[in-house]
């Protein structure tokens, strides 16, 4: 399987984010992508090949245009106002306040925002353009006949909707690649999210329409970020209605309970018979991960592999979380060789 990948990610280095009332080294990180690339190497997965540039036009296609200038310009303004350290917001446009974007770079960072373990640093920008041109790239190969293509994405992207970022999250790069498949003639593209937390801007930014499914199998948002999002009677709205689809599992849910879930969802999936499919692939429902709660074991990886291959799909796999760095590249390219077998 080819990879697309670019070292640009490594611009994105958050020195920290707010844990438990702490700031803590970010669990989000540059060794992320590093260890997968180094598996994709090692084990022989396919060729790496650098992202061509696509500029912002699809980006603009999934992004609210405020929120993307926003990003463009928010470090330039931010170290304008003498600061040399990250840029993290300290509160949120939440009930009954105005919902008018501030004029100040300091609000607009609070207004666009969704958490403070998301910092804007001074390699945001390259960095994020750099990701979506990793999903795009992924797309043109799809395009060009390729069955199943590794978009090697980081920062994340499953977290960030239409107008604010969150999550470690910016640019919706899996959401990018969906738009982009529709633009260049696909007539429905599904989503299918197995990462540990809901994926909450991916929703956003398709709730309405039917020409993306979104499926995403998480853990319960009643206990699990992003706690406001992905309950199971989250169906869509409008044209959308019926288009989305959540799976939230208790915490400690076993492995038989997620594979099941699974199965739902790639039931749905072949319902529906859309001309492609884009993976947002975290490996955070890893049993040793840090940061959550489900216990999938490397080898389920593999499995998870050989049954989102098994739809017979030209599909494109965005990297989303996973934060048990030394594992990390095992279970993430395991996915992607039970997939190729
Ligand atoms: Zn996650």
């Amino acid at each position: 399987m080819l990879t697309i990948y670019s070292d640009k990610h490594r611009l994105q280095h958050g020195k920290a984010e707010l844990i438990d009332g702490t700031l803590k080294p970010c669990f989000e990180n540059p060794s992320r992508a590093d260890m997968v690339l180094q598996e994709v190497r090692s084990r022989g997965l396919g060729p790496v090949i650098e992202p061509l540039a696509h500029g912002l036009e699809p980006v603009l296609r999934v992004h609210d245009a405020g929120y993307v200038g926003f990003l463009q310009t928010a470090w330039q303004r931010w170290t304008a106002m003498g600061r040399d350290y990250d840029a993290l917001p300290k509160m949120w446009q939440i009930r009954r306040l105005r919902a008018a974007i501030p004029e100040h770079v300091e609000g607009q960072l609070c207004y666009y925002s969704m958490d403070c373990g998301t910092p804007l640093t001074a390699g945001t920008w390259p960095a994020i353009t750099a990701a979506a041109d990793v999903a795009l790239t992924a797309i043109d190969q799809l395009e060009a006949g390729q069955r199943g293509v590794f978009a090697l994405t980081r920062p994340p992207g499953h977290h960030a909707a239409r107008d604010y970022c969150g999550g470690y999250c910016f640019f919706n790069n899996a959401a990018i690649a969906a738009q982009s498949l529709l633009d260049r003639g696909a007539k429905r593209v599904a989503i299918l999210d197995v990462d540990y937390h809901h994926g909450n801007g991916t929703q956003d930014i398709f709730y309405q329409r039917d020409d993306v499914l979104f499926l995403s199998i998480h853990g319960d948002p009643a206990t699990e970020y992003p706690f406001f999002l992905g309950f199971a009677d989250e169906h869509g709205e409008g044209a959308g209605l019926g288009f989305n689809y959540n799976f939230p599992l208790p915490a400690a849910s076993s492995v038989a309970l997620w594979f099941a879930a699974l199965e739902t969802a790639l039931g749905e999936v072949r319902r529906y018979a859309p001309d492609a499919l884009v993976v947002s692939l975290g490996v955070d429902t890893f049993e040793g991960d840090p940061i959550s709660r489900f216990s999938l074991a490397s080898t389920d990886f593999l499995r998870l592999g050989e049954q989102i291959g098994s739809l017979g799909l030209p599909t494109a796999f965005c990297m989303e979380g996973g934060y048990a760095v030394e594992p990390i590249g095992l279970n993430a390219v395991n996915v992607l060789e039970g997939f190729s077998m």
